[in-house]
């Protein structure tokens, strides 16, 4: 068993650590201020660095302006660029637009590359993901989907409520799974009821409601939009992949997309630790640093055991991906998604109650931070859906690859 990276990617992986040491981090608080009044003057400047640098899109292939690295290779980099909330953005890397390249990538006719995927790639433009609705569509469940796509001549009209649309306000196309089949074949096991299209955020019919107020505070693309789709008009080009493929291709982007979050969130993870190693190693209290009180070392030792599983997990379900073992994946990228999800949470939290009253102020990084977080329990399906489909793969013999 070969737990070292290769030496090519070592290289890179300490190329982009070294870059999120001395670039990023220092100017993430301006990346960010910046953001809030609309201007990214630091996050172009840094893009561009990274490009020059030539780290920019690592997961694309040269074609498009990337290295072609495989799913491996994407975790071990997406860790690094994890360590600054702002990480991703720079390298251009963060969700949705990650995922959403590669959903094109793998599935979108030539016109809708030509038109939307190359601007994509070059950042030029941002995309969104519209698969959830509001009570009662699409949720937890998919197969409660709402929003319909009808033949119109050769194309289609799509209508519907979306909400949570990570980015869609501010974004130039919009991927949008509508129903296009009967509900029954869902039920019985065909999944080929719904399609995914690709559509202009600007075409008639298409109106972004609002950004919805959250838990987490505004950050880059972090926004998460309401949509309405009135009758909106798309070619037969929009479809990807094909009619009725689009709970098969929910899957195709979900589960790598899975596995890069949970390296962006193992990154954050780690440097929540680094700062706590850094005030409690200088910290003291009834007569010694806290790091010497034991109550602390359990809290930075499950931690610490905690993102090491965490990786093991992740990178062992990209192997298996890369293996081309992409349906036996996936209760690995659940069990991936929730450990490194809670154990985010729980690390965050325990970031703050080492602190006391400085982790809790906002002279510390980690309430903000502690805010995204709480969303991974919930966002790309929430815990106890994962939980379920770990449960039943267990239950019916299915986990045969543990190591
Ligand atoms: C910050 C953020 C960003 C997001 N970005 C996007 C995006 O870009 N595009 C997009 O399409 N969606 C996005 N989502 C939506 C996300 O995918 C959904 O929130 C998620 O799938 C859960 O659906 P729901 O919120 O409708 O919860 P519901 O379906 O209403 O479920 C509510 C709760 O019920 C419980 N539950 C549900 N089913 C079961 C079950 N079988 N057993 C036990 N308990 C259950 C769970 O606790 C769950 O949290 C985002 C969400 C968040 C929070």
């Amino acid at each position: 068993m070969e737990f070292a990276l290769p030496t090519v990617l070592g290289d890179l992986r300490n190329q982009v650590r070294d870059f999120v040491d001395t670039k990023v981090i220092p100017n993430e608080t301006a990346i960010i201020q910046e953001d809030r009044t609309k201007r990214k003057d630091t996050l172009r400047a840094l893009q561009h660095e990274a490009k020059a640098a030539g780290l920019w899109t690592p997961h694309l292939p040269a074609e498009l302006g990337g290295r072609g690295l495989g799913i491996l290779g994407m975790c071990a980099l997406f860790r690094e660029m994890g360590r600054s909330p702002v990480g991703a953005s720079v390298f251009h890397c963060d969700a949705p637009d990650q995922g959403n390249m590669e959903l094109l990538r793998v599935s979108a006719s030539e016109p809708v590359r030509e038109r939307w995927l190359k601007p994509l790639c070059a950042a030029e433009i941002s995309s969104a993901f519209c698969m959830t609705e509001p009570a009662p569509g699409a949720g937890a469940d998919p197969s409660n989907l709402r929003t319909v796509a009808e033949p119109d001549g050769d194309g289609w009209k799509i209508s519907g409520h979306k909400w949570y649309s990570t980015g869609g306000g501010d974004a130039s196309f919009l991927i949008v799974m509508a129903r296009t089949g009967a509900q029954a074949e869902v039920a019985s096991g065909s999944d080929e009821s719904a399609t995914m299209f690709v559509v202009d955020r600007r075409a008639p019919g298409v109106t972004h409601v609002r950004d919805i107020p959250t838990m987490g505070v505004d950050l880059l693309a972090h926004r998460e939009a309401e949509m309405r789709f009135d009758g909106v008009r798309v070619g037969p080009e929009a479809v990807l992949g094909a009619v009725g493929q689009g709970f098969r291709l929910a899957q195709v982007r979900l589960v790598p997309a899975r596995l890069t979050h949970c390296m962006r969130w193992l990154g954050l993870t780690a440097r929540t630790l680094d700062l706590c190693r850094a005030y409690v190693t200088s910290r003291r209290s009834f007569g010694k640093v806290l790091a010497q009180h034991q109550m602390i070392q359990v809290m930075v030792a499950n931690a610490a055991a905690g993102i090491h599983a965490g990786n093991l997990m992740t990178m062992h379900c990209a192997w298996m991906l890369e293996q081309g073992k992409s349906k036996e994946a996936r209760p690995y990228s659940s069990m991936a998604k929730n450990h490194v999800a809670r154990l985010l949470v729980k690390t965050l939290d325990d970031a703050i109650q080492m602190h006391g009253s400085l982790g809790y102020s906002d002279d510390m990084p980690f309430a903000q931070w502690y805010r995204h977080a709480r969303s991974a329990r919930i966002a790309d399906g929430p815990d106890e859906v994962h939980d379920i489909v770990i449960a039943r793969d267990y239950l019916r013999g299915r986990l045969d690859v543990l190591v």
